[in-house]
């Protein structure tokens, strides 16, 4: 997968040179470029902002710099899927992160200020498929922690890049459902115990322990995932908790 990541501020993107995303850079399973937005200002000043149209308060980015960067880095007919960083654009869930993990190339867009002219997006919309996102109704300073989240959340679902895969599968967010509590040894620890079905040995009740629990810690955290959850995707043992 190549990803291509447009800031004002490279050096904030530096965490994705680590762990798991720096080491599937290593071994090509993921190709990820940064790009300084400056790079495509003319001016002594290198500005990419300007006073708001309409008036009020704060600055908005120049189309200028953003039409030219977009001309280079998609010249000709390969075409990636633009993800412009917003709090007004469509939420990022796991979801969506399966969507983009199966894009051959991502470009993202880090606003900055009170955002980016929306006829950058206007404009890239008529030669690429482009999708505002937002990662939470908050507003942050920048686009760039948004593509940190997002990019790790991507990352992790391309084949390869987590050592087991296995993992993904009872993910929170993967079924509908919020993963069971994990424990680790040792067994019992400042007074508290792993419960003992962990390590009874059995694996059917180990199974729907945590089946449970999910079902349980949905209820309690997140009870609109369980509104939304498929009639299909619940079993009898389930209906009778
Ligand atoms: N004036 C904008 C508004 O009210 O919608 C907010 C601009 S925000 C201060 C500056 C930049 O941070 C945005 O252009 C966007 O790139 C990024 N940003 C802020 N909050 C975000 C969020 N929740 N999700 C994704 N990007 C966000």
């Amino acid at each position: 997968m190549k990803i291509d990541v447009v800031t004002v501020f490279p050096e904030y993107l530096s965490p994705l040179d680590l762990s798991l995303i720096g080491r599937a850079r290593q071994r090509g399973l993921i190709d990820l470029d940064v790009h300084d937005l400056r790079r495509w200002t003319h001016d002594v000043h290198h500005s990419v902002d300007g006073a708001p149209a309409g008036g009020g308060a704060g600055m908005v980015m120049k189309p200028q710099p953003w039409g030219e960067c977009l001309d280079e880095l998609v010249p000709g007919e390969d075409r990636p899927r633009l993800l412009v960083t917003s709090p007004a654009g469509r939420p990022f869930t796991q979801a969506m992160a399966h969507e983009l993990a199966a894009e051959p190339w991502l470009l993202f867009a880090c606003g900055r200020y009170e955002g980016i002219d929306q006829r950058v997006v206007d404009h890239a919309s008529s030669r690429m498929e482009v999708t505002e996102v937002s990662i939470g109704d908050y507003v942050l300073f920048g686009g760039e922690v948004a593509v940190l989240a997002i990019v790790e959340a991507v990352a992790r679902l391309v084949p390869g890049v987590l050592g087991n895969a296995a993992s993904l599968d009872d993910e929170s967010h993967n079924a509908g459902l919020l993963e069971a509590p994990a424990y680790t040894r040792p067994a019992e620890w400042r007074g508290h115990e792993i419960p003992p079905v962990l390590l009874s040995g059995d694996h059917g009740k180990v199974d729907r322990w945590r089946r449970e629990q999910a079902l349980l810690r949905t209820a309690r955290a997140r009870p609109d995932l369980l509104e939304r959850l498929e009639a299909g995707s619940l079993d009898k043992r389930d209906r009778l908790l």
